[in-house]
């Protein structure tokens, strides 16, 4: 089972990674957008970052619910209301659970994603975080039902997160700012897809040094 405080672990260094490669992320944005989403994410990630003592002990609905909300009111970007959108689904999916199973964090999960896609109205193929969080989704279930490990099910996602990211390099966008950029946005990565991709990354690398006894339940 995962509990909140593992939970807040995870977000601790998700916040570091995206403050790593804040750069990297805005440099991708540069040739397909306005040169911002490492900024974005990294203004909210400060913000989570800083809740994230306040959110010791409280339920896992509210904690994502939380870093959602920090994330719409932090960041300008539209990345902000997207990512934001994904963790409260994530939190109204979790409500009032203070641990969950690895199934369970893949049904919140799948909310979360279908979240992105209602309020972005976007779906796979368009050159956006959802090509990374589709195959990453899908890659966990096959693997959590092949074998249930989530530390498994976790590297596989991530793995399947960044093949997608790269796949971004050959669509042509049909939403957000890429979009108006049509052909010439072809050999550029989405930076929402690879900064997804860091923070699924992240959460692998955290099960592969996690040791308790029930990490195969
Ligand atoms: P903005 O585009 O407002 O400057 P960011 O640069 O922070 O915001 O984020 C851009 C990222 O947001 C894109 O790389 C893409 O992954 C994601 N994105 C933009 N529009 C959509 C959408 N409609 N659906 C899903 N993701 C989107
Ligand atoms: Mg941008």
């Amino acid at each position: 089972m995962i509990k909140g405080e593992e939970v807040i672990a995870i977000l601790e260094k998700i916040g570091d990674k995206i403050m790593e490669e804040k750069d990297y992320l805005t440099e991708l944005d540069r040739p397909i957008g306005d040169n911002d989403h490492g900024i974005n994410m990294a203004r909210g990630f400060a913000e989570v970052k800083k809740k994230l003592p306040s959110m010791e002990g409280q339920d896992l609905g509210t904690i994502f619910k939380t870093v959602g909300m920090t994330l719409v009111s932090a960041v300008g970007g539209s990345s902000g209301p997207l990512y934001g959108t994904a963790f409260m689904k994530m939190g109204m999916s979790l409500a009032a659970k203070r641990e969950m199973s690895f199934p369970e964090f893949l049904d919140a999960f799948k909310a979360g994603v279908e979240g992105v896609g209602q309020r972005g109205r976007s779906a796979a193929e368009e050159k956006t975080m959802l090509d990374a969080m589709i195959p990453a989704l899908k890659a966990m279930e096959a693997a959590y039902g092949r074998t249930p490990d989530a530390g498994k099910a976790l590297k596989e996602g991530a793995a399947a997160a960044l093949a997608g990211a790269k796949h971004t390099k050959e669509l042509i966008a049909t939403k957000g700012r890429a979009s108006y950029l049509g052909e010439r946005g072809i050999g550029h990565q989405d930076p929402g897809a690879t900064s997804f991709t860091y923070m699924i990354q992240t959460a692998a690398g955290h099960f592969q040094t996690r040791c308790e006894p029930e990490v195969k339940a």
